[in-house]
């Protein structure tokens, strides 16, 4: 079953379209990541289900009902913030219990949801304290707790971890993706970060300019890119692209080696100019040109640091090689064609 769906989705500001005809279907229980860079139209696509904006023309389901003319709070959604909104008058108990005061849930019934959704997310020694008095972290998870004592349909979350420091991050990152599988919950995330996109999703949605370009699981995105935006939103450094009769011809960096580090048939030899070197300690990451064709950028190949470089140099040409299979074609507008 589908938790939500959206029919052919438009929302125009003035002479900008947000969203420009985005279909989508998410299934019940899952996690799915909105992708897409500053300004693509991801929080108006997150607004737009909440029932917090009205969209131009479109239709948005939920749980297979049409629910256009429903009132945020009839939708049965609970948004997160990037900012999460807690009053800071109040305790973080208050906070949790806010929404089931406004609905006129049972002072015994609140208690018992508090509690539940504190002991869930891991704040019950926090009940007491106010929002100043607490982390990055532990806020993030007030938020949810407070979103979750709802008993929402889905969840819709924008990009909730925007505040936190990188170790935070990435801990708060593999926690709510826990949280999630715990409570089953539909869930759509709204990040730019393909980091956080490809470790939580379990599709991520690429879109662009208002636009959706790709929907899929992590490994189809980054291994079977649809067009040459998603090849280059993923991956760092991203898929190089060069010009190749009439279109362009792609290649992850881990996959560009030293010839002598590839065996076996069906490669596409290429000679290859390194210009700089960048270690990265588990990693090192060769940058420079290929010869006979163009690129839109530097070419970047990607090795494990551990493997000796003996012979190579900044400055000359190294021949180095690609499997075929790991080749991707795209025609002039940008589509994969042979993947
Ligand atoms: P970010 O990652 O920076 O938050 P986003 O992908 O969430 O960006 P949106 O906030 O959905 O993008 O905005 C999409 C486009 O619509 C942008 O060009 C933005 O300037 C425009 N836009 C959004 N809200 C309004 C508004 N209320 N009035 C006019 N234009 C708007």
């Amino acid at each position: 079953m589908a938790a939500v769906v959206v029919k052919d989705l438009r929302k125009v500001f003035g002479d900008v379209a947000a969203l420009d005809g985005v279909s989508l279907s998410v299934r019940d229980g899952e996690f799915l990541v909105l992708l897409g860079p500053s300004g693509c139209g991801k929080t108006t696509f997150l607004r737009i289900i909440a029932g917090l904006e009205r969209q131009t023309s479109g239709d948005v389901l939920i749980n297979d009902e049409i629910v256009n003319d429903i009132t945020p709070r009839a939708r049965g959604v609970a948004m997160v913030f990037q900012s999460y909104g807690l009053y800071p008058h109040l305790t973080v108990a208050n906070n949790i219990a806010f929404p089931l005061r406004t609905q006129g849930t049972t002072r015994p019934e609140i208690g018992r949801k508090v509690e539940w959704a504190a002991g869930l997310l891991g704040i019950d020694h926090l009940l007491h304290r106010r929002p100043r008095q607490l982390s990055g972290g532990e806020r993030q998870r007030v938020a949810l707790a407070r979103a979750l004592v709802r008993n929402p349909t889905v969840f819709l979350l924008d990009e909730p971890l925007s505040n936190l420091d990188a170790k935070l991050r990435a801990s708060a990152r593999s926690e709510l993706k826990q949280f999630q599988q715990k409570v089953a919950t539909t869930t759509i995330y709204v990040t730019h970060d393909q980091v956080e996109a490809m470790g939580m999703g379990d599709r991520i949605a690429v879109i662009d300019h208002g636009k959706l370009r790709q929907v899929g699981t992590p490994s189809a995105i980054y291994d079977h890119p649809a067009d040459d935006f998603v090849a280059s939103f993923l991956g760092t450094p991203p898929m190089n692209l060069v010009e190749h009769s009439g279109g362009l011809l792609g290649f992850r960096p881990e996959h560009f080696l030293p010839r002598e580090m590839l065996d076996g048939a069906a490669l596409s030899e290429l000679l290859f100019r390194i210009d700089r070197m960048e270690y990265l300690g588990s990693e090192r990451i060769l940058y420079g040109a290929l010869d006979g064709f163009q690129a839109k950028c530097d070419v970047a190949a990607k090795l494990p640091a551990h493997v000796p470089l003996s012979g190579i140099r900044a400055g000359e040409w190294h021949k180095f090689a690609v499997r075929e299979a790991e080749l991707r074609y795209f025609d002039r507008d940008g589509r994969c064609t042979v993947s």
